[in-house]
């Protein structure tokens, strides 16, 4: 189970990015006066902070006023944040910096958006542009864990690793195995007994390959599940009885029936395993819907669903898990009143969330202008929410039957830990 919430905080937080970079990509500058700023893992910040203020000595010399004026503010900004950091994160640190026009010229706005890469990013890079520039940080977010491949029947094995569509083959062995009719003057028990201990042989044999091929450094901690395949039951026999890794037996996620064994092998598992991946995902979604059906006909008070309900007792700490629509396009926003400090969350879809920028309402205790101290999007909410509150969310694709079903509930549910009394 612990394994599972790992792989399912990965997905949310890699999710969260990709929504970042697509809301990142979209801005334009009015000049060449976006920052962007990689900054490799562990590199020390005043290094960083050195060449940042040679940067801005250079930017003396841009002839526009303008664009000079926000190159400057942009990188006294950017070296602002950084004076928090002694060194970079271990996987680097990505910034994006600059004035984003709001509706026409002379409306800029400084925005700023610091990103702890999801992976490792080795990239030394500065530049200004029109703008920002999110190839790098994207490239983490490509598909960089592996499945493990196993293929083996009495005669021969194979092992593998599965990395986007490709297979890495990483060892063939073949077993030397006798067939099972012994060569004459032989006894019978005998025979049974030397091809038993041949069989074990060779299963520990293949089994001391994987242990030390996925559990290298390089490969353990990307390792997302262990696929076992083959003819017939010697690949049960294999998981039985070989002396694999308690940490490898842990992560097979699927065993297989294949017509062919070794390298042939390997590839027939790589045709199914599209279809057992996104299973895996979907089978896990599908038992969380329907949880949440179950409950809603038999323990009604063990589930909220609607946006309202589940935002409105977002503190309760009453909150498991809440389910939501992959593709859920609301805005959380928060007002604030300068004047006298009230404040007021909404959830609005994105046109009224813009509407507000230009429309600001009053304040209901006051009456002055409220402004927006806060705006983010609904799964980033409930997401920031879930770390502080301590419960799980998981998204629910769109296009599955259970996803269909669990759509006609307002997108979002909370499955509680106990029951809430109104
Ligand atoms: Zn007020």
């Amino acid at each position: 189970m612990a394994r599972e919430e790992k792989v399912e905080e990965r997905d949310l937080r890699r999710y969260r990015i990709k929504k970042m970079i697509e809301e990142i990509k979209r801005k334009k500058g009015r000049g060449t006066e976006l920052i962007s700023l990689y900054i490799p893992p562990r590199k020390r910040m005043s290094d960083v902070i050195n060449y940042l203020r040679q940067e801005y000595a250079t930017a003396e010399n841009i002839k526009s006023d303008t664009t000079r004026k926000h190159v400057k503010d942009a990188i006294t900004k950017v070296i602002e944040r950084l004076k928090y950091y002694d060194e970079a994160p271990e996987n680097g640190l990505v910034v994006f910096c600059g004035a984003i026009p709001v509706s026409g010229p002379g409306t800029e706005k400084m925005e700023i958006y610091v990103v702890e890469p999801p992976e490792p990013v080795n990239v030394n890079l500065y530049r200004c542009d029109d703008h920002f520039h999110t190839e790098y940080l994207e490239e983490t977010l490509r598909e960089k864990e592996v499945f493990g491949l196993i293929s083996i029947d009495v005669n021969e094995a194979a092992i593998g690793l599965l990395e986007g569509s490709r297979i890495k083959v990483l060892g063939k062995y073949t077993s030397g195995i006798p067939g099972k009719h012994r060569a004459g003057g032989q006894s019978a028990r005998r025979f049974e007994r030397l091809r038993e201990m041949a069989v074990h042989q060779y299963f520990d044999r293949v089994a001391k390959h994987v242990n030390e091929e996925f559990l290298r450094d390089d490969v353990y901690p990307r390792l997302r599940g262990v696929i076992v395949g083959g003819p017939g039951f010697t690949k049960n026999e294999f998981i039985e009885e070989a002396d694999l890794d308690y940490r490898i037996k842990n992560k097979i996620v699927a065993v297989i029936d294949t017509n062919y064994s070794g390298e042939e092998g390997l590839r027939e598992i790589l045709d199914r395993a599209r279809d057992i991946l996104s299973g895996m995902k979907y089978v896990r979604e599908k038992r969380l819907v329907d949880e949440f059906l179950t409950r809603l006909s038999k323990r009604h008070n063990m589930v909220l669903y609607g946006i309202d309900e589940v935002v409105r007792n977002i503190y309760s700490g009453a909150i498991d898990t809440v389910l939501v629509m992959e593709d859920i396009d609301k805005r959380y926003v928060r007002l604030r009143c300068p004047k006298c400090g009230y404040e007021k969350e909404m959830i609005l879809d994105p046109s009224d969330a813009m509407k507000l920028e230009y429309r600001p309402p009053k304040c209901d205790k006051c009456g002055a202008e409220m402004t927006i101290a806060e705006e983010k999007g609904l799964i980033d909410y409930l997401a920031d929410k879930g770390e502080e509150m301590g419960f799980k969310v998981v998204l629910i694709t769109p296009e599955t039957e259970h996803g269909k079903i669990f759509s006609q509930f307002g997108g979002v549910a909370a499955l509680l830990r106990y029951p809430l009394n109104y």
